[in-house]
This record gives C-alpha cells, structure tokens and sequence, in this order.
C-alpha cells in the first residue's frame, strides 16, 4: 500500500486513516445502543487524530500496537480494510440496522476530510508546492474567554510565541451570535484593554490583534453595524445558520463579502464532517466577488469542518483569491489545527505569497487597512 501511493499523484493519495475512520463511524451509526455508539466514535476519533498511517504500525506478525480507545470490535475493522481495502463486519452491520440510507448520506459527508496523519505526511510531502509550516507567521482565527474559548489572551499570545508566530489574532463572536456567548461591545472594549496589555508586554516579539468573527445573517447582514465592526483591527464573516437547505445563497454569500469591514470569509460552507453539507452556492461567483475586493477566503482548520477544503480552494485559487489558514482553536491546544488548513494549502497549490499568513506584518496591517490596493501586489 505505501509503495503505491508513491506513484500516485499526491491528492490522490489514499488516507487509510481517514477511510478507516470513516468505517468506524458507519459501524458507530449500525449500533442499536447509545453506548455501543460511543465506542465506535471514540475509536474512530482516536484513529483519525493518530500521527502515523495504520499500515506503518502493524508489527511484522501482523499484530497492531495498543491503542488508546481500540477495542476488539474496532481492531477487525481495522486488519479487515488493511488486507482488503473494505470491511465485511460493517457491511454485514449496517444491513442488520436498516439504517442504510442515512449512513449513506452521512458518507457523501465526510469527503476531501484529512486525518491527521495524512495532514503530517502532506507537510512533509517535498513534491507538493505551498506554504510550509516556516512560512506561516499567525493564526487569524481563534477564539478566547471572551466568548466560547477558553484561554484568556494572554495565554494566547504565549501559546502562539510558543509556535513561533509574530502575530495572531483572536476573533471572539460578536453579540448577535448567542449560542457561542457573543461578546457585548462593551466587553469588548475590556477585551482591547487586556489584548493591549499583552501587546506592551511583548512589544517588538509578538502583535495580538483584537478580530471579531460576525454572524451573517439570511440576507448577508453581519450582527454589528458597521460602526462597531470598524472598532475592530479584522472582521471575519462566517455563516452560522441555514446550512442545511438545499437552495442556492450565493447572494447571501456575495453580500457579506460586498460589506465594507470584512477582510475574511470565514469557513464558507459551515459543513461538519458526517452531519451537514453547509451552504449551497455558485462558488466560482462568490469567490470572484472576494478577489475583486480583495477579501481572503479562509481555509479553517478545525478537523470536523476542514472548510473550504484543497478542491474548492483550487478553485478560488484560479479565481484569484487572497487566502487566510486558520485554526479556529477554542483551547490553546487547537491552535494545531493550523497545520490542516496548512495541508489543504499545499494540496492545493496556494503560493505563499497568496495567503495573508504568510505576509509580514506590516503587509498585513496594510490589507487591513485597505484590501484593495493589497491585492494588486499579491501574485508576486
Ligand atoms: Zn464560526
């Protein structure tokens, strides 16, 4: 299996991890018992977030190591796709559940999703052009103690030193978003104190900017007007609900991007892996909308959304879009997550020179200030 995937060409390199994953989440949904159900997730998280491909961690006598949340039921999965790239013991499952269809839909789900040990090996990958891990200098969405995180921002900024960053920015969800505890205004002229504190703390090392991830709402409004959004040094616009109707909303889409303060487009579908597709839209349309004014389309890292992913990047690659990689962390620990909007990157093609991470921050600062005349240099 590893000798084959050296012929193929790099996207289409088989994640066994992922496609191993995916059989224990089917097997997850066949169960007839809430916690049989939870078994089978926890072992396909656990195979999802490993380092290394399974393939490489079977002894020579065919026996595979302990791993934390495997269980004899998930290890005949796991030699059954091993030796024969399927798995009978979930087949025979799912028919047994009459659960079929669902889980058929939950599959067409999980696509262009990367498992972690996929992501290790695409950073590594020296045929693949894209930014490498050196070239990335801030992480431009995470969130705090100020609304649905949990670090404060001052172990923030010494998570994201201790990553090597220059800069960061922590985007917190403005107050219409209430299901994430969006912040208040007046909380977040708090927050500007604390995060300037920070910042004469480690003034000349790091810069932490005060961002601000805005709701869109159904006709692509955000949930701050724009008076209050310009109090914030970068406005992100994400969509947050009717991500799962089949209609078209690239008006709604264009129209966030069209609103003077958005510099980022934040994971534009709002698909979850296995749960929803997110919203439907001509892309190609949206992402034309974003070059022209010069607004990044965001790669978000986070494993379950992975949003947008290489294929669709490619394709606002081609539009002519900026891109922001992000991690969209809610612990200090999640700023990782980094790395897979880094992968998506590389799988995609995306120079360095395209993505509002990779510049300087004087660059940066610049684009803020006005997207538009920033992105004439931006192919360079
Ligand atoms: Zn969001």
């Amino acid at each position: 299996m590893r000798s084959a995937s050296v012929c193929a060409p790099p996207a289409l390199h088989a994640d066994i991890n992922a496609i191993i994953g995916g059989y224990l989440r089917d097997l997850a949904q066949a169960q007839p018992t809430p916690e049989k159900m939870y078994g089978y997730k926890r072992a396909a998280a656990a195979i999802l977030a490993l380092d290394t491909p399974l393939p490489d961690l079977v002894a020579v006598d065919g026996t595979l190591p302990r791993i934390p949340g495997i269980g004899p039921g998930s290890s005949r999965v796991i030699h059954e796709v091993l030796q024969t790239g399927e798995s009978p013991t979930v087949e025979q499952a799912i028919e047994r559940s009459d659960r079929r269809e669902e889980i058929e839909q939950r599959r067409r789900l999980r696509d262009h999703f990367l498992s972690r040990a996929e992501v290790h090996r695409v950073l590594m990958d020296p045929a693949l052009s894209g930014p490498t891990l050196d070239d990335y200098r801030g992480d431009l969405q995470m969130h705090s103690e100020w609304s649905d995180g949990k670090p404060s921002v001052q172990q923030i900024a010494e998570a994201c030193l201790a990553r090597g960053y220059q800069y960061a920015a922590v985007t917190d969800h403005s107050y219409g978003l209430k299901i994430a505890r969006g912040m208040s205004m007046t909380a977040a002229a708090d927050q500007r104190r604390a995060i300037d504190a920070v910042n004469v703390q480690y003034d000349g090392r790091f810069r932490l900017l005060q961002g601000v991830e805005a709701n869109i709402d159904a006709a692509g409004r955000l949930d701050l007007s724009a008076g209050e959004a310009a109090s914030f040094d970068l406005v992100l616009a994400a969509p947050h609900a009717r991500l799962r109707r089949p209609e078209d909303q690239t008006d709604r889409m264009t129209a966030a991007i069209e609103q003077p303060a958005v510099r980022i487009l934040a994971h534009p579908r709002g698909r979850i892996t296995g749960s929803r597709a997110g919203v439907v839209a001509d892309w190609r349309a949206v992402f034309a909308a974003a070059a022209a004014r010069g607004v990044a389309i965001e790669i978000d890292g986070d494993p379950s959304r992975q949003d947008v992913d290489y294929t669709l990047a490619r394709r606002a690659l081609e539009t002519g879009c900026l891109f922001a990689l992000d991690s969209d962390a809610h612990t200090t620990t999640q700023l990782a997550y980094a790395e897979i909007a880094l992968a998506h990157a590389r799988l995609a093609g995306i120079p360095a020179a395209r993505i509002v991470n990779c510049w300087p921050l004087d660059r940066l600062l610049a684009w803020l200030s006005d997207p538009t005349t920033a992105t004439a240099e931006s192919d360079g």
